[in-house]
Order: structure tokens, then sequence, then C-alpha cells
């Protein structure tokens, strides 16, 4: 069995295969640094994570590089409208995005700055302008004209038939129907960032730092391009225009796009209130690990619709598997095995494994590993897991976490590094917040230490002091559980 994928550009689910064997390049267009990320843009930053990740699992070896957009029309109309420079205003958005994909668990990519990659950019322009695909207006600015690639729409499969050669326009974002020649290179403009660079002055269109970084990183043809489905066009299209006039060999072979994120079946937006950023949502109490796991939920190829609900379930079904995974690491099972159990987590890593290679079906997968633990569960309370059981159904487990990476207890140390930074710039915080701000986070061994003690005033029925501790763990965001087994906790 192998991984079969949508590909954009194929209109098509197909196998996936790759240039080299076991080797995958791939790569995915990064944010734009002009504000902090929203969920949405997280939506698809968390399915090319999951895609990697599988890959990887799949036994490939993942050479994956992602732009990181410094220089664009927003960057430059909001550092000006704020007076500093373009890389001041960058820098900020750029740590608290990359801070963001830490508190998802994104495995982090290779990153390549536009800014870091001008001289290419205009080297590359003037390869193309050579060539007779870009040519340069008056005032210095310079346009690729898509009359003359003919594949123009391949991806979007728009037809550009009646285009009038010729009609320009020089915004990174424009209408989805319009086929104009588009800026590569924008001439310098009062009071706008620019460089100096062997096409004269100016500053790089937005679709021609990827088709340059990307070559530059994986080659003039490689295996992956990802983005969210906003990207297709003109982005994308304009990408694969330049990129293959500029080599004349096929660019990325597979198109990944995932589907928008939509808050309470409607489109994200400032005006309409349901914007959310991730810090939002987690100043507002949700734990980084059922947003993650939310934003898995649903297949990477369909809308996901967010709600507050769903969050709240998100939660409740990690908590959930953490608390399986708890009474693994920590029960006490009769000595020998028990053949179903074994046959169960086999069962559930191949059905996890089956689900994820038919597109992606994160969905099915998370299934996969619920109906484990229901049945685990059942067979715990009758004393039918037996010690040998345990490294299987672990095992299953970890298979499970190495794609959605929501099992660890490291929930708490994040939202106190996001509620820092909150009160670092005199944001609104919650009471709850501020006493997690409050209390020292308390390491394992302190944990020990105290349950310990707690356990020791129990014994000699000193209640107040074994409550009181019990407070102060519950304080510090430290779950005290009694079982059959003794005294179990894990971080909330
Ligand atoms: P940007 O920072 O606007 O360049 O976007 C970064 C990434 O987020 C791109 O891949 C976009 O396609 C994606 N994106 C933006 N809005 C959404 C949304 N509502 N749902 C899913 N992905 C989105
Ligand atoms: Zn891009």
């Amino acid at each position: 069995m192998a991984l079969r994928l949508y590909n954009t550009l194929s209109g098509k689910i197909e196998e996936f295969q790759t240039l080299q064997k076991n080797q995958v390049r791939m790569y995915a267009c990064g944010p734009t640094v002009y504000d902090y990320g929203h969920i949405g843009n997280f939506r698809t930053f968390v399915a090319v994570d999951i895609l990697h990740r599988f890959l990887e699992q799949s036994g490939y070896t993942v050479q994956h590089v992602m732009n990181i957009t410094d220089v664009d029309d927003k960057i430059i109309r909001n550092s000006s409208r704020e007076g500093v420079p373009v890389q001041t205003y960058t820098a900020k958005y750029e740590k608290a995005f990359l801070e963001d994909t830490l508190l998802l668990n994104i495995a982090q990519p290779k990153l390549a700055r536009a800014t870091e990659h001008i001289p290419e950019m205009a080297e590359f322009i003037a390869k193309l302008e050579a060539k007779g695909f870009v040519y340069r207006t008056e005032d210095g600015s310079y346009y690729f004209r898509i009359a003359k690639f003919p594949a123009y729409g391949k991806l979007s499969k728009k037809d550009f038939g009646g285009m009038q050669d010729g009609a320009r326009v020089d915004v990174d974002e424009y209408e989805k129907d319009s086929a104009r020649d588009f800026a590569v290179w924008k001439a310098p403009k009062p009071g706008e960032a620019s460089w100096e660079t062997s096409i004269g002055p100016g500053r790089p269109g937005w679709h021609i730092e990827c088709s340059v970084m990307s070559m530059e990183e994986l080659g003039e043809t490689f295996d992956l391009h990802a983005g969210g489905e906003d990207l297709i066009f003109p982005h994308h299209e304009n990408e694969i225009a330049q990129s293959e006039a500029y080599s004349g060999k096929p660019f990325a072979r597979f198109w990944f796009h995932p589907r928008f994120l939509l808050v309470e079946g409607e489109k994200m937006s400032k005006s309409a209130g349901n914007f959310y950023t991730l810090r939002d949502l987690v100043l507002k109490g949700h734990k980084p690990s059922s947003i993650r796991y939310l934003l898995a939920s649903v297949p990477y190829s369909t809308q996901l619709n967010f709600t507050f609900d769903g969050l709240k379930q998100a939660e409740v079904s990690v908590d959930r598997l953490r608390n399986f995974r708890l009474r693994l690491t920590s029960g006490q099972f009769p000595a020998g095995a028990n053949p179903e159990m074994t046959k169960l987590a086999q069962e559930t890593t191949d059905r996890m494994r089956a689900a994820l290679e038919d597109d992606l079906n994160t969905p099915q997968a998370q299934a996969a590993i619920f109906d484990m633990a229901r049945t685990a569960n059942a067979a715990f309370d009758s004393g039918a897991v037996k010690q040998d059981d345990v490294p299987a159904l672990l095992g299953a487990l970890d298979k499970f976490n190495e794609i959605f990476a929501v099992l660890r207890d490291d929930d708490a140390p994040k939202i106190k590094s996001i509620a820092e930074w909150a009160k670092a710039e005199g944001r609104d915080i919650s009471q709850e917040l501020l006493g997690l701000l409050q209390s020292d986070a308390l390491s394992d061994e302190q944990v020990n230490g105290k349950l310990a003690e707690m356990e020791a005033a129990r014994k000699a029925r000193n209640f107040p002091v074994s409550d009181a501790i019990r407070k102060e763990l519950t304080a510090a965001g430290i779950l005290v559980e009694n079982t059959k087994d003794g005294v179990r906790w894990r971080r909330k």
C-alpha cells in the first residue's frame, strides 16, 4: 500500500511518487509576517505538518522548505504606517509565528526569507526577460507576459482564452478571474523599502519569491508544493508560469491544498468579529493540544467549521487518550499475555495507516485509536489486559502520536508562555491565567515530592495538611487522582 493523495494539478487522487527513492522534496508557502497568525493559517500549517509526519512515518526522508514572506504590499503599508523599517516590523511577527508553531507541535521546516534572496530574484527575472517572458515598463517595474505561456491556467483550471495581451496588474493579490500580466518586480515608490540590484532598484513581487527560493533549495523539479486553497490562483498559477518558463521543465509534481477553516459556518473576518488568532484562543484558556487535535479532526480536503463546542469536544478527546495512556503506563497488570490485545493493537495500527494512506483521512485515524481505547478500557476493567500486552498498546498510541502530536502533557507551560507575552504586551488576561503566572511551574520531581508529603500527611490522618497540598497542586495545574493502584497525577 502506498499513500494516495489528491493532486490539484491533475485534479485526481494519485499514488504519491517521488523523483528520488525514499526522499521527498517539498515546499510549503509560509506566512506573510504582517500580523499574528490566525487559526485558519494554522489549519493549513497543521495539515502540511501531518503530511510531513506521515511521510516520515512511511520511511521517507523529508526535505521541507517554507518561505517567510517578509516583504509584500501589506507589510510595506503597515510598516510605513507605524513608521518603522520593514525588518523591525516583520521580526516581531516572524518570532511570534515560530513560537506559535511550537505551541502546536508543528515540526519546523527549513526557512527561507524573501529579503535574504533579493539578488537571486533579480538574476531570475533577468533570465526570464532574456527569454522574452518578462518585460520592463518605463518606471522600472517588470511584468510576466502570460500570453507567452500557453499553459497558464493549468493548475486553477481556468480558461483564459479571451485575455487581453499586455493588460497588467501590479498588486500581489487580485481578483480570482483576472488573467493579466503580473508584476514580478516593482519599481521603488517614495517611502517604500527597495533594493539596488542588477535589474535596477525596487522590490520583488510576492510570486517570484516562491519560484526562486523553492528551486534554489529543492531543484528545478521537485515532489510537492503546498499552500492553502486560496493560493491556487493567482499565487501558485503564477509560480508555475515563472518557474516553467525559466527552466523549461515541470515545476512541482504534486500540489497539496488544504481547504479553508470557517468559523461557525462563516468566513473568518475581522469585521464579522469571528476572527481568532491562535493566541486569542490560548488566552481564552484553550489548550494548544485541543486546538491541534480539532484542526486535524476533519480531512484536509474538506473545509473545517470551527466551533467552540468542537473545541471543547477536542479537549475531552485528548484527555481521554491521555488518561488511557496513563492507565497503561502506571497501572498494574497480571502477568502473561492476551493475544486479543496484541491483535487489537496491530489492527489499530493498520487501520490508522490505511486511513492516512487514503488521502490523509485524519478523522478515521482518530476513530481507530478511540476504538482501541474503548475496547482496551473495557478489558482493563475485567482484568483481561496482561503485562505483556502493554508495549503493543503503547506502541499503537505512539504511532498515533507521531502524527497527531497531542499526547504529551505540555499545555500548562505553553499557556503560561502566552500569558507572559500577553502581560508584557499589556493585554487583558483572565484571573485564571494570572493565577497560572503567579504559580511557579513545578518540575516532575517537585510534584512527586509534594505527593509523597501529601500521602504521609494523609496516613498520619493530618487531613488539613494533605488537603492544603492537594489544593496547591491543583492551583499549579496538576491533577491528582486516587486509584486502586495508588495515587497518580498529570498536568492539566
Ligand atoms: P498568509 O499569511 O495570509 O500568506 O497565509 C498563510 C497560509 O494560511 C497560506 O497557506 C494560506 O492559504 C493559509 N490560509 C489563510 N486563511 C486561511 C483559512 N481561513 N483557512 C485555512 N488556511 C488559510
Ligand atoms: Zn508561495
